[in-house]
């Protein structure tokens, strides 16, 4: 580990100086890392340290760093048009649409927006409208998870169902309810998984039921909770959603945020399911972060709700940036790559190679459960394995300072108000290679080892 230069103190004091960092209080000892490039999968540090970034940023570089093809894509549309606003059209975001749809095999229309929250928020305002004008107009409020990150403008962090979160920027937006999600390394003793996965989507059908269904417009849920700890459900879990959607008349909403383009090794999270969403949203990956640009896939059936004759039928929602020429332009490339290195397929490969390797942390002691699916791990901390008593805030901050003295940087994620912030995550890019994936596997290993 190389010591900090005096070029670089000066840079954290500026940095220190200038920039409130997000998730961050006032604090004058510690300070972020300041990342100076990028290669594969791998960051460098302004000190010239190199780091396996096994959380792909924010889970969003799938492709990795140091592209040149999205750079030159990016530079060639904004030499060519910088920009145009959705209110009118370009050749990016039409061919991005209509290569989105060849991806999705169905009938959706793409809006554009610039990030997870704003593609969400729009998820929301289309789905009362559609009702308002489908003869339903009391149907306003939103089913979410506990546990469930969806976003952090007011809408989404009110579809969000982590507390802590929410605490101090209350009253949210009302109208979003909440309901537990299959949690299958913590269920009662004695039950199957599929049993109790049936159990937790009947909880939407009863909560729509206790509140009145004619009030509920939709259900918003990931594929997979992922920053609420990964908690991936029996595939009964989501085909009993949809059928309860269905039969009372709820609208589908599929976050696919992070587990889109190819992160749980299917080229959308839902895809490992037997369902097809009424409104799919996604960013991070669409771009794999090299500009901002998000979307929200509706079905055409909503959308024609919208395009009557009928006076103020029109979605009444703009945003200057959404559709970026450039952006778009690199959502396209960024998805030639995926394809022409076959980054689905590699995602799942990788993802069970990984899961195999590190299952056997099962038996350290402070291992509760390994999960993944495609290049998305859980490792859960417990203090205990009998009482599963999440391990301590110190326990988990130990194992990631040492991963990251070792050049491995890993996440730590699931809801800290409920105590559950013991969960380990992994999300690398899906461009490593296998000298990458040896090197994850044996820091972690070593790690664990130090740390039995
Ligand atoms: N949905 C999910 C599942 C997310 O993980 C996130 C961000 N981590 C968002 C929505 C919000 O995305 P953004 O930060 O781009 O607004």
């Amino acid at each position: 580990m190389t010591l900090e230069s005096k070029e670089t103190q000066s840079l954290v004091e500026k940095d220190r100086q200038n920039i409130w960092h997000h998730i961050s209080a006032y604090n004058e000892k510690s300070h972020p890392m300041i990342v100076s490039s990028g290669e594969g999968a791998w960051v460098i540090d302004h000190n010239g340290n190199k780091y396996l970034d096994g959380m792909s940023g924010l889970w969003a570089v799938n492709v990795g760093y140091g592209r040149e093809e999205l750079a030159q894509a990016a530079y060639d549309q904004m030499k060519k048009l910088a920009y145009v606003p959705m209110t009118q059209s370009h050749e990016p975001a039409i061919e991005l649409a209509a290569k989105l749809n060849e991806m999705l095999d169905e009938d959706y229309i793409i809006f554009y927006s610039n990030s997870g929250s704003d593609a969400n928020e729009v998820a929301f305002k289309i789905a009362r409208q559609y009702h308002q004008q489908n003869g339903e107009p009391s149907r306003y409020k939103f089913i979410s998870r506990y546990r469930a990150y969806h976003g952090s403008s007011m809408g989404a962090l009110s579809a969000t169902g982590q507390a802590l979160r929410k605490y101090k920027y209350e009253p949210l937006a009302p109208g979003f309810l909440h309901v537990a999600p299959p949690d299958n390394y913590r269920r009662p003793k004695g039950q199957s998984i599929e049993e109790y996965n049936i159990q937790r989507a009947q909880e939407f059908e009863e909560k729509i039921i206790w509140e009145q269904k004619e009030t509920i417009a939709g259900i918003i849920m990931e594929p997979l909770i992922t920053g609420g700890g990964i908690l991936i459900p029996h595939p009964v879990y989501l085909e009993k959603v949809q059928e309860i959607c269905r039969r009372h008349g709820v609208l589908l909403i599929i976050d696919e945020v992070i587990c889109g383009f190819g992160r749980t090794g299917k080229t959308f999270g839902h895809r490992h399911f037997n369902i097809k969403p009424d409104i799919i949203t996604m960013a991070k990956g669409l771009t794999s972060a090299y500009l901002p640009l998000s979307v929200t896939a509706i079905r055409k059936d909503i959308y024609e709700k919208f395009n009557t004759a009928v006076e103020n039928s029109h979605l009444r929602h703009i945003n200057t940036f959404g559709g970026n020429p450039a952006a778009c332009a690199v959502a396209l490339k960024n998805i030639e790559i995926m394809e022409k290195e076959n980054l689905v397929e590699r995602s799942a490969e990788l993802g069970e190679r990984l899961l195999k390797e590190l299952s056997s942390l099962s038996k350290h002691p402070y291992v509760g459960d390994v999960r993944g699916l495609g290049f998305l791990l859980g490792i859960e901390l417990v203090e205990n394995k009998e009482t599963k008593e999440p391990a301590s805030i110190e326990r988990v901050a130990k194992i990631i300072g040492d991963c990251k003295a070792n050049g491995l940087i890993i996440g730590k994620n699931g809801d800290t108000v409920a105590g559950f912030n013991n969960i380990l995550t992994l999300c690398p890019p899906l461009s490593c290679t296998d000298e990458d994936l040896e090197f994850m596997i044996a820091v972690i290993k070593n790690v664990f080892k130090e740390n039995e």
